[in-house]
């Protein structure tokens, strides 16, 4: 055995005591306040560090059935349609890699939204600057816990948002501010003109 062979498993086995099992961004559960039921979001039960791109394709292929199981089974064969080229795996939270994202897969309008414990609110971490219909919608929630980051699918912003509200009846919500509208052409003529609400606390 050579001299470069015991070094070469030297090192394996340092990364080896290094590794955790969890994953970096394998499944984790919602936040302790983010409403239980009805909260409008598929966690993707996920054991790799694919999460990001999971939730993009599951947000833009919905399942009916348990669409939070299995993502290689329900949404392996649409891999191929991202670029996820220098793009860093796991998704971290950044500004500079949404919008690299985004240039790769200039179809995709994305944002990003994280739940505020202790407020009880969302947050905004990316609204994307593609603003006009022809664009696929992406909304994101991501979960952060020390240094791991999990992302998962809204399927449905104003149940997250207005998981509490009385108000019954279709409702519009402005994905760039969080404003809600009863009526689709009140919404409609905001759209273009919403400045959004960049990094400001949105109370339900
Ligand atoms: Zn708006």
């Amino acid at each position: 055995m050579s001299d470069a062979y015991l070094d070469y498993i030297e090192e394996i086995s340092i990364e080896i005591s290094d590794f955790n099992p969890i994953g970096p961004t394998a499944h984790m559960p919602l936040p302790e306040t983010l409403p239980k039921c009805n909260n409008g979001i598929i966690n993707i039960q996920n054991n790799d560090d694919w999460c990001f791109g999971w939730s993009v394709l599951g947000a833009l292929h919905p399942v009916k059935v348990h669409p939070e199981r299995n993502p290689h089974q329900l949404y392996g064969s649409f891999v191929e349609e991202l670029n996820m080229e220098d793009i860093p795996i796991p998704v971290p939270v950044s500004t500079p890699v949404y919008k690299k994202f985004e240039e790769n897969n200039p179809e995709i309008s994305l944002c990003v939204y994280e739940w505020h414990n202790q407020n009880e609110c969302l947050e905004f971490r990316y609204v994307s600057e593609k603003r006009g219909k022809e664009y696929k919608q992406v909304n994101l929630l991501v979960i952060t816990e020390d240094d791991r980051s999990h992302y998962c699918i809204i399927k449905d912003l104003y149940k997250l948002v207005y998981n509490h509200s009385k108000h019954k009846g279709r409702k519009y919500i402005c994905r760039y501010c969080l404003h809600v509208y009863s009526s689709e052409k009140v919404y409609s003529e905001h759209l273009p003109k919403c400045k959004g609400l960049n990094n400001t606390f949105q109370r339900p």
